[in-house]
């Protein structure tokens, strides 16, 4: 009963209209097509990123009025686990999205959702417009899934492995693309070697670019970067950042923090099922109005001191740094009352709260619901 009352608001991915048609790709360096301003650095994350609060995110995505329900049922040994609690959300075409939450918030069963791989008990999911309980083949022509783990035929070639996934698709052979696929995923040298013999790195290249093989508006990335070297990180970055300035959107799961804050233009945090943000990046890390200001003092300290009103934090080299609200208190407020103990200050720095402050903060209840 209750399970069905939950079931009224929508799961809607890219439902809005959007003009972009996604283009075939072509192998141009993505530092080129982006403003070198952009952000960048933090875990392999190219520095070419532009940062996207742009009119296109707003405006595009229509409102939905069901939520998605997804309750595995219980076992002999297990009791009923609601992974999705009533999952509301609008991905906005175009965009980077993260999708972030501690692991059982259900993230994988959204992702599996998506890819029609696990079925809903409730609710409507929509890709790029497409009902998937009314245009299954439809909506899953939309999306392009590269799963967390790597799962290649060691029988197979890239290029056989690219033929036989565009086949599985029905991609006319004069419309596939294989040869610019493995150009862009710097597969073409390797094209004819036996996946076997392909590095991890290469293997998870060749996943992306199977996953693309259809040309899907919509390519979802479950921890693309889990257990990645840096190399191959930024090579990835540098694709995905090409496909999404082609049109694709881009919905992707990271456990960096730090990249998902480099490349997302909006980032849903999800938590025991449920949509607990989702924000342009930029507004979710305006959420916490703390900051931070690191002091080093001209002796190192073995412990924080105490100051009234700030809480302290021993930091490392006998540092320590004060958090303060921005709206209750100012820089000016902790260095007095620093000064008041005494101390002589060396030097000081101030910080921006970043994505972990806020994930932590929204968080904080990390089991999964049981029914
Ligand atoms: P995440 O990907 O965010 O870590 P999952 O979607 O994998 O979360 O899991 C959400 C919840 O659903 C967890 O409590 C998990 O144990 C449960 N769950 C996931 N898959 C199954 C399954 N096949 N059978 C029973 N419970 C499951």
């Amino acid at each position: 009963m209750r399970r069905w009352q939950l079931a009224h608001v929508a799961l809607r991915l890219c439902s809005a209209s959007f003009s972009r048609r996604v283009r075939p790709l072509k192998v141009r360096s993505s530092a080129a097509m982006l403003p070198a301003s952009a952000g960048g650095g933090g875990v392999g994350v190219p520095r070419m990123r532009r940062r996207i609060q742009s009119p296109r995110l707003t405006g595009l995505v229509r409102s939905g009025a069901e939520v998605v329900v997804k309750t595995y049922p219980a076992t002999k040994t297990t009791s009923e686990v609601r992974a999705l609690n009533g999952l509301d959300l609008k991905i906005p075409r175009g965009a980077i999205f993260g999708l972030l939450g501690p692991n059982g918030a259900g993230k994988s069963t959204f992702i599996n959702t998506l890819a029609g791989l696990t079925n809903k008990t409730a609710g409507v999911v929509r890709i790029w417009g497409r009902d998937i309980d009314v245009r299954p083949r439809d909506a899953r022509a939309a999306i392009g899934v590269v799963p967390q783990e790597i799962s290649a035929d060691p029988f197979f070639t890239p290029r056989e492995a690219l033929e036989v996934q565009a086949g599985m698709y029905g991609v006319p052979k004069a419309e596939r693309r294989t040869d610019e696929l493995l150009a862009a995923m710097g597969l073409s040298d390797k094209a004819n070697a036996y996946v076997r013999q392909l590095s991890g790195g290469m293997k998870r290249r060749l996943m992306v670019a199977k996953a693309m093989t259809h040309n899907p508006p919509v390519l979802i990335l479950d921890e693309p970067t889990a257990g990645v070297d840096v190399e191959l990180r930024r090579q990835l970055w540098a694709y995905v950042l090409e496909l999404n300035a082609r049109g694709v959107t881009i919905v992707l799961t990271t456990h960096y923090l730090e990249e998902a804050q480099e490349l997302c233009d909006q980032i849903a945090i999800i938590n025991r099922g449920q949509v607990v943000a989702c924000e342009p990046t930029t507004t979710l890390l305006r959420r916490l109005d703390t900051r931070n200001v690191v002091v080093t003092p001209a002796e190192p300290l073995a412990e924080a001191p105490v100051l009234d009103g700030f809480e302290t934090r021993l930091r490392p080299a006998g540092a320590f740094s004060v958090t303060y609200r921005t709206g209750q208190s100012s820089v000016e407020q902790v260095l007095a009352a620093v000064r008041a103990t005494g101390l002589h200050i060396k030097d000081i720095a101030t910080e921006d709260p970043d994505l972990e402050d806020v994930f932590v903060s929204l968080t904080q209840a990390r089991t999964p619901v049981e029914a």
